[in-house]
């Protein structure tokens, strides 16, 4: 299924891809796509069309931020991080509670969610965070904190983030909640200097204060793997949507090995074009069949997300899997696109050389390799067993 028209017009795709080369080199934020999208509706892509949004299902979207990440990787992931939040507000809405509509009504009047998550060393991810949540006495929460590689980090205008609260006789309680960018409160460091996705500007975010009013804390659950809406939201949107992008870099570099190939001719062939040459073709053959797969796999992922079916408990095993799939096969790809095309992809000037760099960050978002497979063999084995058994 496709939205059809698509959201994004070829000539602003276009546009987009013009500016990528020119970002990346001057390690710039995309304030000009960013324009550009908001101009295009593509903020509330997602948004029901009842709060005055486009309605997109997350199958459609992922189509819109496969070809938006042809055009530009590091604008379509940033912006990623947006529609996760949206993507969110969905799940929780669906789920016949209304405390994340104001995401709806938030995004319809253009503002723009950044994803305040990531902490240095935390690899509990969504399942614990080092952040301090200190409670105001009225239901909000004030955050100290350090979140890392917080894309849009130039623009963001809302900020999506969590801490502990470790204040309550209860134990400690996992507080999701969005801050304001005008009400203050945190820091963000000049320190994004990566070898790719330059543009996203993901740069560490001290949070130092940073307060949530009641009504933007969306939940206080316990830490741990939870089956909340939220935190399920988070995972199956975050995941499918960053497949999408990882997938449709992958595409770009396909096509871009098809188009060289074609020009690119051997003198021990007679001059014969490279796309002739059968070891060539196995090659980017092979990088076809392997992309081939991941499409469907996401596309049927999003449909059940979409559709709120339950896949018990593969749910969370098969989200991460298909994350995992498609960055590692995009990175698989890319790399054969590049083999295929020979030492001029090796030159800054050429885009495949920045896919290459671009590609890359796919395998450190979470859940990364480890995470995934150690989901999996749970779901497979059940736990280790203590070896030897007691009394052994
Ligand atoms: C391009 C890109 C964009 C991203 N955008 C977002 C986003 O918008 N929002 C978001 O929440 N996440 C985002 N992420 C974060 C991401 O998904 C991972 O959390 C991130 O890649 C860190 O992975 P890691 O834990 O393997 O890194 P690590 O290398 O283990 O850690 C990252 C940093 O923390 C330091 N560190 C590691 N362990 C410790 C420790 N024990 N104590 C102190 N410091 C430590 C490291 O020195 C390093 O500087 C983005 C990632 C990338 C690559």
């Amino acid at each position: 299924m496709t939205q059809d028209p698509p959201l994004l017009s070829d000539d602003l795709l276009e546009r987009i891809h013009g500016r990528a080369s020119d970002n990346d080199r001057a390690n710039r934020f995309f304030d000009d796509d960013l324009a550009d999208l908001r101009a295009a509706g593509y903020l509330s892509a997602m948004v029901p069309a009842e709060y005055g949004g486009a309605g997109l299902t997350l199958q459609q979207m992922t189509r819109e931020q496969m070809r938006l990440a042809g055009a530009a990787p590091a604008t379509a992931l940033a912006v990623n991080m947006h529609q996760v939040w949206v993507g969110v507000a969905r799940t929780v809405h669906a789920a016949g509670d209304p405390s994340m509509d104001f995401v709806f009504t938030d995004a319809v009047a253009g503002e723009l969610f950044g994803f305040g998550i990531s902490e240095a060393g935390n690899d509990l991810v969504l399942f614990g965070s080092n952040t301090d949540a200190r409670p105001d006495g009225a239901g909000g929460y004030s955050f100290h904190g350090t979140k890392i590689f917080t894309s849009l980090a130039p623009a963001w205008t809302r900020l999506g983030t969590f801490g502990t609260d470790s204040s309550g006789a209860e134990g400690p309680v996992s507080v999701f909640a969005f801050i304001d960018r005008d009400g203050g409160g945190f820091e963000i460091r000049d320190d994004w200097d990566t070898m790719g996705m330059r543009a996203t500007q993901s740069c560490t975010t001290v949070l130092d204060g940073a307060h949530a009013a009641a009504d933007r804390v969306v939940r206080r659950i316990p830490p741990g793997p939870s089956k909340d809406p939220l935190v399920f939201g988070i995972f199956a949107n975050f995941e499918i949507l960053l497949a999408a992008v990882y997938t449709g870099i992958a595409r770009r570099a396909l096509d871009l090995a098809i188009a060289t190939v074609r020009k690119r001719t051997s003198m021990k062939a007679g001059g014969a074009p490279y796309a002739n040459d059968p070891d060539i073709r196995w090659r980017l053959a092979d990088a076809a069949i392997e992309l081939d797969a991941i499409g469907p796999q996401i596309d049927a992922l999003a449909a059940d997300v979409d559709d709120g079916a339950d896949r018990g408990d593969l749910w969370m095993p098969q989200l991460s899997a298909v994350k995992s799939r498609a960055t590692e096969t995009a990175v698989s790809v890319v790399t054969k696109a590049i083999r295929a095309s020979g030492g001029s992809s090796y030159f800054n000037s050429n885009e495949l050389s920045r896919l290459y760099r671009d590609v890359l960050a796919g395998i450190f978002h979470p859940s990364d390799d480890e995470s995934v497979h150690g989901a999996w063999a749970n779901a497979l084995l059940g736990p280790v067993i203590p070896w030897p058994p007691d009394g052994d």
